[in-house]
């Protein structure tokens, strides 16, 4: 704890302490403004990588998986590769026990680089290349979830004897969540149908993967959508998913083993957000998918999920320096990257906070917007958050919540080099992945 924490009266803003959302439980304030993550002050982190810069809290991560492995010991815990395919990333997960999603013939690249068992890998997405199919054959991967009739006669035709398939079903539940990350519902590109009157439903699916001999159907599919924070949601979803189970049942007379419920479970950005309650998930799912399967006499199916966001988004922050502030109508708090290592702000409105790190400011807090270096007036990272008055080019900021979706969605918008991932862990600090120079940008573009 420190003195600002103890000694609120001293004088200090309530900003002055550190606000617990976001942030990994270890991270803390250490003397003069600095902050500690992972057991390393992030000035001294800045100075050796530069700037911008991911972090990414090895412990962390480490500890996230293992308690989905606790809250869910029945159940296989695939970690959404998609959410930061680094191979570091995926042995510390390889390690706890996780299983894998992949969406592409590089993800499983770089999953089979580092020897992730194919068993436990699956592959998703709503079209896969040939390129993808052909890889994930090729290194043997446990299961393929299929998502429309092509897709279905393509791998039949490549697959070998026994290649085990899920079926993609749309459960037309909406999840509450924005509409780009939401898909669940019906009208949106992914999964079958349980419509009886859409012409590509479940039931042509299950037909048409049985009529294939290589594929071997074993069970169902769906995911929501992400930042889903209503348990409920999960339950309505478990419950659906076995009646569909039920009535392949019957009209086709397979019983199938397997139930994936994807992942999408929500994170915290800023204080305030809401958090997933993976204890209340773990309990309720147990009880609606006991419920439907006794009252069906269905054998409770082998339980898969997918949480991506939830085992690395915390885990990460991103550190920028303040290259300029503009004072007008609004204050204006540049700083060295932007929607290329961060287009979830862009993409999605999505929200954060930023903190002033390794200068111990008492200038009163006003409302700022942090924005990037890129040509577009939508390139915000943090907007209307509160920061000393004095801040000035050549600070530190630091961004709490950003091991999902950053480094995997970062671009090289006006030629700029992607960021390095560090990992730090008991304040020890390795380079995951370098950044990118700019002979790396210019080695593609042959002139
Ligand atoms: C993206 C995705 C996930 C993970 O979503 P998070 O929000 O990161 O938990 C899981 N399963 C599938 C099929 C996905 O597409």
């Amino acid at each position: 704890m420190t003195l600002a924490e103890l000694l609120p009266s001293l004088g200090c803003e309530a900003s002055d302490r550190l606000e617990r959302a976001g942030w990994p439980p270890g991270t803390r304030l250490g003397a003069d403004g600095e902050l500690i993550f992972a057991g390393a002050a992030v000035s001294g982190l800045a100075a050796r990588f530069g700037t911008p810069a991911y972090f990414l809290d090895e412990a962390d991560v480490r500890r996230r998986a293992a308690a989905y492995r606790r809250a869910l010991p029945e159940a296989e815990v695939a970690f959404a590769g998609k959410a930061m395919c680094v191979r570091s990333v995926l042995r510390w997960v390889a390690e706890e026990g996780l299983s894998l999603d992949t969406c592409s013939a590089g993800e499983i690249a770089v999953a089979r680089s580092v020897g992730f068992p194919a068993e436990r890998i699956l592959l998703h997405g709503n079209v896969k290349t040939p390129e993808d199919l052909k890889a994930a054959l090729g290194y043997g991967v446990g299961r393929i979830v299929l998502d429309s009739l092509d897709e279905i006669e393509q791998l039949g035709a490549l697959a070998r004897e026994g290649q085990r398939v899920l079926l993609r079903v749309t459960p037309d539940i909406d999840a509450g969540t924005h509409a780009k990350i939401s898909t669940g519902a019906e009208g949106q590109k992914f999964g079958f149908s349980l419509r009886p009157d859409a012409a590509d439903n479940v039931d042509r699916a299950v037909a048409a993967v049985l009529a294939q001999p290589s594929l071997v159907l074993t069970g169902l599919h769906c995911h929501l959508g992400s930042q889903v924070s209503r348990v409920d949601k999960y339950e309505l979803a478990a419950r659906r998913m076995v009646q569909v189970l039920a009535g392949i049942r019957e009209k086709h007379g397979v019983t199938l083993t397997q139930l994936d419920l994807g992942g999408g479970h929500a994170v915290a950005y800023r204080p305030g957000d809401p958090e997933f309650d993976l204890a209340g998930y773990a309990r309720r799912l147990r009880v609606a998918l006991g419920y439907e399967c006794s009252s069906r006499a269905f054998p409770m199916p082998r339980l898969t999920i997918e949480p991506g966001r939830a085992i690395v988004g915390q885990a990460g922050i991103t550190v920028y320096r303040v290259g300029a502030v503009k004072r007008g109508s609004r204050t204006f708090v540049a700083v060295d990257g932007g929607m290329s290592d961060n287009p979830r702000p862009a993409l999605y409105g999505a929200k954060y906070t930023a903190r002033l790190v390794g200068r111990y400011s008492r200038a009163p807090h006003q409302e700022m917007v942090v924005v990037g270096r890129h040509c577009e007036s939508g390139d915000v990272l943090a907007d209307g958050i509160r920061l000393p008055g004095d801040i000035k080019a050549g600070d530190l900021l630091a961004v709490p919540c950003t091991g999902a979706y950053h480094h995997s969605l970062a671009s090289n918008y006006n030629v700029v080099g992607r960021p390095p991932v560090v990992g730090v862990r008991d304040g020890v600090a390795r380079l995951l992945v370098r950044r990118e120079t700019e002979d790396d940008l210019l080695a593609r573009d042959l002139g």
